[in-house]
């Protein structure tokens, strides 16, 4: 990772791949996923990955409880430093850079992976008015165990 070389990849990763956001997701369309670029420089002798992500994945709607699409796009930083130390010191101008301590298990498919996890929203919902709240009027005086099952989990 420190060695002086530049790098530059893109590529299509499918959700799939992604076991934890797979875990994640409501259901699977062909095509969710997300693309990747990938640019490896260096900028004052220190080797620095930038990573760009678009795609998107569906995720459970915490209202209606049906699969919701999400777009995402993710831009970070990363800057390979060589101690633990050095990357606490580091200063960090930006929000979007991230300090890591530079070592041959850096994964980058698990730190991409990491971004669209902490991207994802906390209680997704859908706009208001486009749920799919169905029979919505004359059995709502009637219990429904998935009405109840879903009260239960707020
Ligand atoms: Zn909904």
């Amino acid at each position: 990772m420190l060695a002086p070389v530049s790098y530059q990849g893109e590529g299509f990763i499918q959700l799939g791949d992604f076991p934890r956001l797979l875990a994640e997701s409501a259901s699977v369309s062909p095509g969710d996923g997300f693309d990747c670029q990938i640019v490896s420089l260096h900028r004052d002798d220190r080797p620095f990955m930038e990573v760009q992500i678009r795609g998107r994945m569906a995720i459970a709607c915490q209202r209606c409880l049906d699969p919701m699409a999400l777009e995402l796009e993710i831009q970070r930083t990363y800057v390979f430093l060589r101690t633990e130390v050095e990357a606490d010191q580091f200063p960090m101008d930006k929000d979007e850079e991230e300090a890591m301590v530079a070592s041959t298990h850096f994964n980058l498919l698990e730190a991409i992976e990491d971004e669209i996890l902490l991207a994802l929203p906390h209680a997704p919902k859908h706009p208001v008015g486009q749920c799919q709240l169905r029979q919505v009027g004359a059995d709502l005086e009637k219990p429904n165990p998935f009405k109840v099952l879903k009260n239960l989990k707020k």
